[in-house]
């Protein structure tokens, strides 16, 4: 197996009929980009930029920041990395920003509501954004979006920001693509609407199962209500999915979910783009793929959403299917 691993490596993410696609890892802090190197991903699908700011006693400058988007992207070298904007909010603090005390703190002030709220903090972290741009291959995307409204506020802000260091002669990448976190029920629900506006989506299982099955995700009392394959989450994938496609925009999930052997031959079969996960899992996943008919998932994930009934349900008949017993 190690060596099959280590021969992987450099290879591209390919499944046994040919279709290619993209095995990604997910970042908290430049350091983390060794591992990723190491173990041959294909992209960053989730920089979370959060850490940024929660490990340190101070806002972070608008040159600290650059400083760190410019090493991750130098590091992919032209590979794609998906920065997500502050994710501040739920259960993350800052001791230098008071956040109000709130009765449901995941259901409350936090990420984008945040970043649309306090625009000076969001703006600043767009400029560094768009400068680092010219170093790599930049996509942004804003967590915890619910309206298309937010989408709009967000991308208008990013515009503006863009044309200001456009005027003033900064070097810019005119290829930064704008996408959401699919992690809030309702956007996921209107994923269609949004998949005209937006250039890719990224779903995020561990708040869309949250949200979903109104079940706190570190709550160890409600965990047997953490279900990845509830078919009630698998349409709610499926439908983002499709709806991307039906408007030529690609699809990525980012959730603990696109890492996990159940949830990848089902996520093939729904025609997923990009599997985000931690680095330690491209390799094994990008095995497993190589394994994996796409016709046969097709026909698996079809089933495990129009036929059964459980989360249970649907792991069983795709650990028997694909020979993971
Ligand atoms: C998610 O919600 O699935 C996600 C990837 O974001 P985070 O885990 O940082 O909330
Ligand atoms: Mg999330």
């Amino acid at each position: 197996q190690k060596a099959e691993w280590e021969k992987l490596k450099s290879q591209p993410s390919v499944t046994a009929d040919g279709k290619q696609y993209t095995v990604a890892a997910n970042i908290g802090t430049p350091k983390d980009m060794k591992a990723v190197v190491a173990n041959g991903a294909e992209a960053v699908g989730l920089y979370r930029t959060e850490f940024l700011y929660m490990d340190s006693d101070e806002m972070p400058t608008e040159d600290d920041q650059f400083e760190a988007y410019k090493s991750v992207l130098q590091d992919m070298n032209g590979k794609p990395v998906v920065v997500r904007t502050m994710d501040i909010g739920g259960d993350k603090h800052l001791p230098y920003m008071p956040l109000p005390q709130e009765m449901n703190p995941f259901l409350g002030y936090r990420a984008i509501r945040i970043s649309l709220d306090r625009q000076d903090i969001f703006r600043t972290q767009l400029r560094a954004l768009i400068r680092a741009s010219a170093f790599g291959k930049l996509r942004i995307m804003f967590p915890m979006v619910a309206t298309l409204d937010e989408f709009r506020q967000a991308k208008k802000i990013f515009l503006e920001e863009k044309e200001k260091l456009v005027k003033a002669g900064t070097k810019v990448s005119d290829d930064i693509q704008t996408g959401i976190m699919i992690e809030i029920p309702a956007a996921a629900v209107l994923a269609d609407q949004f998949a005209k506006e937006v250039d890719f989506f990224s779903i995020g299982t561990n708040d869309l199962i949250q949200y979903s099955m109104a079940a706190d995700r570190g709550n160890e009392h409600v965990s047997y209500l953490y279900q990845p394959y509830n078919p009630s989450i698998l349409r709610l994938v499926k439908h983002t999915i499709d709806s991307a496609h039906k408007e030529g925009k690609w699809a990525g999930m980012c959730g603990e979910a696109a890492g996990d052997p159940i949830m990848v031959p089902l996520l093939l079969g729904m025609g997923l783009d990009e599997y985000s996960m931690s680095a330690t899992s491209v390799l094994k996943v990008r095995s497993l793929m190589k394994r994996l008919d796409t016709k046969d998932m097709k026909k698996l994930a079809d089933k495990a959403i129009n036929e059964m009934t459980s989360n249970a349900d649907v792991a069983e008949m795709v650990k028997k299917a694909t020979g993971q017993e």
